[in-house]
């Protein structure tokens, strides 16, 4: 058998994380890796003690249509990377790399071309992150630098521009 190259390693165990989330809509699994060791790892969940999308048997941002990219508020999900920052100590996230997959809950495929969301997007940077690792397929992954991200920047104005534009409003 071949040897699995270290950032499909990584993905493969981000992979595997996901099945632990419990959104009805799409599960992420997060994976934050520094000088080769795994720092921690996060899925889809709940705050802890409520009620999982997966308890209620819905989840509301599928139920009210709601497009890509907007009111995440209205799902009851901590998001994977979220929860990965949570778990760890700043000190250990500077300059390390998260690895990121996420999947359809309806039909198990990979969420296509996905994106950490904007609220996510920040915390990474806050983290101190380095680079984010995405899942495309089982082979295919984008490797993109944190801070490409901040250079990316959008104004208020812009953003609203933007998802209008994504969502055709
Ligand atoms: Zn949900
Ligand atoms: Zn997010």
């Amino acid at each position: 058998m071949l040897r699995r190259d270290k950032l499909n390693y990584y993905l493969d165990i981000a992979d595997t994380v996901l099945n632990r989330g419990t959104c009805l809509r799409r599960n992420y699994g997060a994976v934050i890796v520094k000088h080769d060791e795994i720092i921690s790892t996060g899925y889809t969940g709940a705050p802890r003690g409520r009620k999982n999308c997966s308890d209620l048997g819905y989840c509301l941002r599928t139920e009210m249509n709601i497009p890509s990219g907007t009111n995440y508020e209205l799902c009851r999900s901590v998001h994977a990377e979220a929860n990965a920052i949570i778990s760890a100590s700043r000190r250990d996230m500077m300059d390390s790399t998260i690895f990121l997959v996420g999947r359809e809950y309806s039909t198990g495929e990979y969420v296509e071309n996905t994106d950490s969301c904007i609220m996510c997007k920040r915390m990474i940077i806050n983290a101190g992150i380095k680079d984010i690792v995405i899942r495309d397929d089982k082979e295919n992954y984008r490797q993109i630098s944190v801070e490409k991200w901040i250079a990316e920047e959008k104004l208020p104005k812009e953003l609203s521009k933007s998802i209008n534009e994504e969502e055709g409003i």
